[in-house]
């Protein structure tokens, strides 16, 4: 019975190294455990609601497939802003099921508004109740959802949760993919995406307002900016020539990711810059005169810096 033994080892180191890797991550808490709102009151887990409301993450998809072909990108985006309106919402004594619901459709909401012409919040609040009536939720669970909608406090909540999903990695990622699918190569996408990451964290003060979504901002964004500083410095190590500029605008802070050489061919990159006056920021664009490698970064403060 010796291999058996060997067999139930190898599968118990297995398993103790992928606990020693996720355990440095947020504990995963136990199933015993439920959450609590602030007032004290059971809510349902995280993964409870992914699975309670996975029609209406398919729904997402579809919205996506309908408007932009799939990719992707906001059904993911989507998914892990809802997941951050959760963790807010409990940490503000929210409603945190319907912020989640809503923070879920806000995008394929809004997307299909680009597609159709805008809606007037109230209007937009009520179709939303209707068609989760329509697919079956319970009308309790759609008025609430509904009430998110309408009300100031909740609805800064979503926008929390949306800069927070923004400043993961995968916001980073999202970001560069965007500018891939516009036809950038991937340095010119990554030093684009970079420079927006790092302008949204300089501003972090503008990016998020609730209490809880500060503190985890505060923590996401010192890991994007030591990540995207570290890329860049390995850049600089193999002797491409990029300049991370610091700089006020208008009393807010902006940076800019610059390449100083052209990474093709290494010649001198002569970069134009213009001022973008709607959202207070900058832009700044280059076109290699050898080899015709472009480079364009706009980056503005966080919309409510700019007024
Ligand atoms: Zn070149």
């Amino acid at each position: 019975m010796g291999e058996p033994k060997l067999h139930i080892l190898a599968h118990g180191a297995v398993f103790s190294i992928v606990r020693i890797i996720t355990s440095q991550a947020t504990p995963i808490p136990s199933e015993a455990a439920p959450a609590m709102s602030k007032a004290g009151k059971e809510v349902a887990r995280p993964e409870e609601l992914l699975q309670r409301h996975r029609r209406l993450i398919e729904a997402v998809k579809g919205v996506e497939e309908e408007v932009w072909g799939s990719s992707g990108l906001l059904v993911n985006h989507a998914v892990l802003a809802a997941l951050y309106a959760y963790r807010v919402a409990l940490g503000e004594g929210a409603d945190a099921e319907a912020v989640f619901v809503a923070s879920l459709l806000s995008d394929a909401v809004t997307a299909l508004e680009k597609k159709a012409g805008e809606l007037c919040p109230r209007r937009r609040a009520l179709l939303l109740e209707e068609a989760l009536e329509k697919s079956g939720y319970p009308e309790e669970l759609a008025k609430r959802v509904r009430r998110v909608l309408e009300d100031g406090e909740s609805k800064r909540i979503l926008g929390d949760a949306d800069a927070l999903a923004k400043l993961m990695l995968t916001g980073l990622l999202e970001s560069a993919a965007t500018r891939l699918n516009r036809g950038r190569d991937v340095l010119a996408a990554f030093l684009e995406a970079a420079s927006r990451q790092l302008t949204a964290i300089a501003n972090l003060d503008c990016l998020v307002s609730t209490r809880t979504a500060k503190r985890i901002a505060r923590t996401l964004s010192e890991r994007l900016r030591d990540t995207i500083l570290s890329e860049i410095g390995e850049m600089r190590r193999l002797g491409l020539l990029v300049d991370v500029e610091e700089r006020i605008e208008d009393g807010h802070q902006l940076v800019l990711v610059v390449p100083r050489r052209c990474p093709m061919c290494g010649a001198v990159l002569e970069a134009k810059e213009e001022r973008n006056p709607g959202c207070g920021g900058v832009r700044i664009s280059t076109v290699c005169g050898r080899c015709g490698w472009t480079y364009s970064v706009t980056v503005c403060p966080p919309p409510p810096c700019r007024s």
